[in-house]
């Protein structure tokens, strides 16, 4: 720490994301939840030398392009729209901005571990809300609450998903509170929240293009929602970085958005995959929650989640183990392609198999 850090960050306690090792080489990365497959064939296609010279200019503070054909695919109007860099840069400024007059934000107490240190950055009074059994959400945890809430819908890390139907009974529950649905999995089998936008003004949901759209270098993320709210969305981006989008990233964003059929087939090539996948790690004896979303969380008596974690990646296999000790015997598996689920089905018969020759478990 510098001489020069403001006192009221000493205790910031930083995000810590998921490993991007520099040389992937052989290596099957299966630990921050990337799409497989490549963007849209379109968005190749539009970034060509014309559109790298223009990066001399600035790019469209409003990003318009983008939030029209958002908008345009969800059905609502552009002013119910605001993209940011990354769904992450969404989430600060819902920290930032809108935790309401109590200031406390509301969030499950397993779930994205960014929220916490939104917290801390923004002084937002976190209150984490424990969860049930094998970490179901539970609705009505949420009711009548004084502060913003924030779910994750499929939940991270466990995949998880609450229906339409229960998060519109938070909905109702909290008509003086803004609720903020964190769709980052939504298109892998989940009901979103999105239909709802027009009936309730405290409903905001935030989805991305890193997952579904497998656009996760190109930091495309947005909220929609009640046009009051999007103003107040934009009312801070513009006091914090106007051209938060760059010039790229709106092209690829909008060729991304306009290819629904390529976007579809690749959802569902996972969702296909995932639960061939589930079903062989259930064979193996291996406990999976049920998963709507791009990676499955998942336990085994034979093996603890830091074994399994290390074993993994002596095979060149890299997935996410957390350390907080709720979860500690769990790790996370993005869902890749078929041959690499393959691959690491097979690394892990050899793992159990040493692991029953060792005579240890655990
Ligand atoms: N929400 C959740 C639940 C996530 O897991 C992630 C990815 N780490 C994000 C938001 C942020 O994604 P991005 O900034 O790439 O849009």
């Amino acid at each position: 720490m510098s001489r020069f850090l403001n006192a009221r960050y000493e205790a910031l306690e930083p995000y810590t994301p998921g490993e991007q090792p520099k040389n992937a080489g052989d290596l099957i990365k299966l630990n921050t939840n990337e799409n497989p497959y490549p963007p849209a064939p379109a968005v190749a296609a539009v970034i060509d030398n014309g559109q790298l010279q223009k990066l001399k200019l600035y790019s469209d503070p409003e990003a318009a392009p983008l939030t029209e054909a958002i908008a345009d695919f969800y059905g609502l109007h552009k002013e119910q729209v605001i993209a940011g860099n990354g769904s992450d840069e969404i989430l600060a400024f819902i920290f930032m901005a809108l935790s309401g007059k109590s200031g406390k934000v509301y969030y499950p107490q397993i779930s994205y571990s960014f929220y916490p240190v939104y917290c801390g950055i923004f002084g937002a009074k976190g209150v984490e809300v424990p969860l049930g059994a094998d970490f179901t959400v539970e609705p009505a945890d949420y009711y009548h609450q004084d502060g913003t809430i924030v779910i994750t819908n499929p939940n991270a890390p466990t995949g998880r998903a609450l229906s339409r139907a229960e998060i519109e009974s938070i909905l109702k529950a909290n008509r003086e509170n803004l609720v903020v649905i964190d769709e980052a999995y939504v298109d892998f089998g989940a009901e979103s929240a999105v239909k709802l936008i027009d009936r309730y003004d405290n409903l905001l949901v935030v989805q991305t293009f890193s997952k579904s759209r497998s656009l996760a270098g190109a930091r495309i993320g947005y909220a929609l929602g009640n046009e009051a709210v999007i103003a107040d969305l934009n009312k801070i981006k513009f006091s914090f970085n106007p051209y938060n989008l760059n010039r790229l990233s709106i092209l690829a964003g909008v060729e991304a958005i306009k290819d629904r059929a390529y976007f579809e087939e690749t959802c569902g090539k996972i969702i296909k995959t995932r639960e061939a996948f589930v079903k062989e790690m259930t064979k193996l004896g291996f406990h999976v929650l049920p998963s709507k979303a791009n990676f499955v969380f998942t336990s085994s008596e034979r093996i603890s989640g830091e074994a399994y974690f290390a074993a993994l990646r002596k095979f060149n296999i890299l997935v996410r183990h957390f350390n907080d000790e709720k979860i500690a015997n769990y790790v996370r598996i993005t869902i890749g392609t078929p041959e690499e689920m393959d691959r690491l089905i097979a690394a892990t018969k050899q793992i159990l198999d040493g692991v029953a020759q060792d005579g240890k478990d655990r």
